[in-house]
């Protein structure tokens, strides 16, 4: 098997490289935002280049050019996710959510107006989506959801409550699952809508995270009033929509360049720092741990490859997409502890601190990487997919 990239797309890297090198804000690199560490200031610029982006033609490459696309291949996708996440570049949770999430289940189920409409603004990098998903008692079982969309002439009424949702305070609309027929069996009355959230009736409350930043919401539907047309696909056929929506977010394309990036952070630590008066990088635990993370990361990519390569030939991920999830989030967290392990006392200060090493972001993404592995479905529901899809276990 040759995983080399071709002649193109090595050239494309190299052109990806250059135009970040120029255009990544300086102000950007001074914040350093890690995931789920958005502030007002960090999401600004992050939608200013977000519309850079869009204008390159990048931000969703592969769409197709009638609504704002290059048509790009999957694998100079894969190449231009790689080089925006090992430069920490200015990209939210929120575009991988819309551009990577939302927009492919419009491309597969949405009418041609909302192709149109929507697409072509994602692409621009004009509009953001949250996703209106868990519920206080829906979560892995998402099917249990209790959100209600009643048909009333022209338009649904929607009535419920969603949590966890992720930038909701900021989002232009929501990817809302919601119930529109009570009495059918659980899986089988759900419908998928899109909301503009400047609607009347929508009203959000903020939930802190882990790192006592405003990333989560919990959001009210109180008598929302939205046209017909904004159901999208099938009435009743959003469980499967879902379905196919969360092998999307679950692909985790673009993780392992994060991480390479990290682990290369921790050696180059390792070589220049002594302790005790010898340097760290001649410790035996030490250099085992990076060798370790050196080869997981590596296992990490293949997977990521592959899922672009599946995409490339038109096949849809399903299990390998849970498959690469596990492995990443699991491997996130193994190299936060074991960065915290090398750095020892200094990596448990804070940026504010004159000793915190690597702007403090080993003890950040420690905190960040207890969620990955939940968000997306929590790892036990990822293993119970793989049974079932990869495996053909039964159900129960
Ligand atoms: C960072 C982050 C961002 C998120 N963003 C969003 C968002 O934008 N929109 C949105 O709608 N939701 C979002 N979520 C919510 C996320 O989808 C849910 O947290 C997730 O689906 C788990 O649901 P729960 O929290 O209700 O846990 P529960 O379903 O109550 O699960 C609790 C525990 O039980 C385990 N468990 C449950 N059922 C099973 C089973 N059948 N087999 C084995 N183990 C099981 C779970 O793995 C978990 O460990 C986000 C979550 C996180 C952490």
């Amino acid at each position: 098997m040759d995983f080399r990239f071709s002649e193109d797309e090595e050239a494309f890297r190299g052109e990806v490289r250059r135009w970040l090198r120029e255009e990544i804000p300086q102000r950007w690199t001074e914040l350093d935002p890690g995931i789920w560490e958005e502030t007002e200031e960090s999401w600004v610029l992050a939608r200013e280049f977000q519309r850079k982006l869009g204008q390159k033609g990048w931000l969703a490459p592969a769409f197709p050019r009638e609504y704002g696309g290059l048509e790009l291949s999957h694998m100079k996708r894969l190449v231009l996710a790689e080089e925006l996440a090992y430069s920490r570049a200015p990209v939210s949770v929120e575009v991988e959510i819309t551009v990577n999430w939302v927009a492919p289940s419009i491309m597969l189920f949405g009418s041609k107006q909302q192709k149109k409409e929507y697409l072509t603004r994602i692409a621009k990098g004009d509009v953001i989506f949250c996703l209106g998903y868990s519920e206080p008692n829906a979560g892995s079982d998402l099917a249990s959801l209790q959100t209600r969309a009643v048909g009333d002439g022209d338009d649904y009424v929607i009535n419920g409550q969603k949590t966890w949702c992720s930038y909701g305070h900021l989002a232009d609309y929501c990817w809302l699952a919601a119930r529109t027929d009570p009495d059918a069996p659980k899986h089988k009355g759900i419908s998928i809508f899109i909301v503009d959230m400047n609607t009347p009736g929508i009203s959000t409350r903020p939930l802190m995270n882990v790192l006592n930043r405003h990333s989560f919401n919990e959001v009210f539907f109180d008598d929302v009033r939205i046209p017909k047309e904004n159901l999208v696909g099938q009435k009743n056929n959003g469980w499967y929509q879902l379905v196919i929506a969360l092998d999307f977010e679950r692909s985790s394309i673009g993780y392992a360049a994060a991480n390479q990036q990290i682990i290369e952070e921790l050696v180059r630590y390792a070589k220049e720092t002594t302790r005790n008066g010898e340097p760290l990088a001649s410790n035996a635990l030490i250099r085992n741990e990076l060798a370790q993370l050196a080869v997981e990361n590596e296992v990490a990519r293949m997977m990521a490859y592959r899922i672009a390569w599946m995409f490339s030939r038109g096949i849809h991920p399903s299990y390998e997409s849970s498959m690469s999830m596990i492995f990443v989030s699991e491997l996130m967290r193994r190299t936060a502890n074991a960065g915290m392990r090398i750095l020892g006392h200094y990596g448990e200060l804070d940026r504010d601190s004159k000793w915190a090493v690597m702007q403090a972001r080993i003890m950040r993404m420690c905190l960040s990487s207890l969620s990955i592995g939940v968000g997306g479905g929590s790892n036990e529901i990822q293993r119970n997919i793989i049974a079932m899809r990869g495996l053909a276990l039964p159900r129960k």
